[in-house]
């Protein structure tokens, strides 16, 4: 008897951490309806994405759309997306950064999407700013965020920012070259990396909110997250973690607290951190870099040289 009760006292202790915090994180995929690689046609790699997004049964992602890649054989894919339940969200008609941009012109580069997503369904009024570029200073970021809101939408901010862009565009780049891939080892490497960002930024957010939030993973509708995300996901469940909606994500009070700094390509996590005088050098994971990413692509062994 005794010895039951101390059983169930050690299993209760185990995984104490993971029910009662179990932290949360919502995944959403920019740039999307992509066009055709090396590795897969855009269609494919939506029918990959469905399908892995809907056998991992994560209760939706959004899917930040670069407008001027909708036309009629990629509206489809678009339409396949809010069929099977997810939401399409405004990452701008042209791509363009809000750094570079006068003001007004990014205003209307964001509206012009606003008119090209009007024919779908499921469209959330969230904007996400191309390459997390805010605005010159702060200044203009202020007057942009006051004009996006003018428009009626919000800030679909991320939480954790990342190089999972680069790591694709790796992968896709050693299929153009015909080059023989490991699968095993490109997904431990897309995985792992993604993984080591979110302990970063989650970590960021323990020490200066003092709690973890509900997180915005950024990634992109790219050939890797068409590989590998239902691994991902697996993997962060078996870390304690929880997928969640976006809509649930950014109902988390750090959505109505932005940040009075101009640092924000690190997303607002970072930025909070920034404005309670946390540098920005110590807000950057160092695998958010091109040169540190080939040199670990080319240890991890995942192009096989005969
Ligand atoms: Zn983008």
């Amino acid at each position: 008897m005794c010895n039951s009760i101390f059983r169930f006292f050690i299993l209760f202790i185990t995984f104490l951490p993971f029910n009662i915090h179990a932290r949360e994180i919502a995944l959403t995929f920019d740039d999307a309806p992509t066009p055709d690689s090396a590795l897969m046609t855009g269609n494919e790699r939506t029918q990959k994405l469905i399908s892995a997004l809907k056998q991992a049964q994560i209760p939706d992602a959004m899917f930040f759309v670069k407008a001027d890649y909708i036309n009629s054989q990629t509206s489809a894919r678009l339409k396949q997306y809010t069929d099977a339940g997810f939401h399409l969200a405004n990452h701008s008609f042209t791509h363009q950064s809000a750094n570079q941009l006068d003001i007004n012109a990014y205003a209307v580069d964001v509206y012009k999407a606003h008119l090209a997503l009007k024919p779908f369904n499921n469209v959330l009024n969230y904007h996400r700013f191309p390459y997390l570029h805010y605005g010159k200073d702060l200044s203009d970021i202020n007057q942009l965020q006051k004009l996006l809101i003018e428009l009626g939408y919000k800030d679909g901010y991320v939480t954790i920012d990342n190089f999972d862009w680069y790591i694709s565009a790796l992968i896709t780049k050693a299929a153009e070259e015909k080059k023989p891939i490991n699968y095993e080892k490109a997904r431990d490497f897309y995985v792992n990396s993604l993984y080591t960002s979110i302990e970063f930024y989650d970590g960021i957010a323990r020490k200066s909110l003092k709690r973890s939030p509900r997180h915005v993973l950024l990634l992109h509708e790219n050939d890797a997250a068409a590989l590998f995300v239902g691994d991902l996901i697996q993997h962060l469940r078996n870390k304690g973690w929880k997928i969640i909606s976006p809509q649930q994500a950014y109902k988390d009070p750090i959505a109505r607290n932005f940040p009075q700094v101009s640092f924000h390509k690190q997303g607002r996590v970072a930025a909070i951190a920034n404005s309670k005088g946390i540098p920005e050098a110590e807000l950057r994971h160092p695998s958010e870099n091109e040169d540190y990413l080939n040199q670990a692509f080319v240890a991890a062994r995942i192009v096989e040289i005969k």
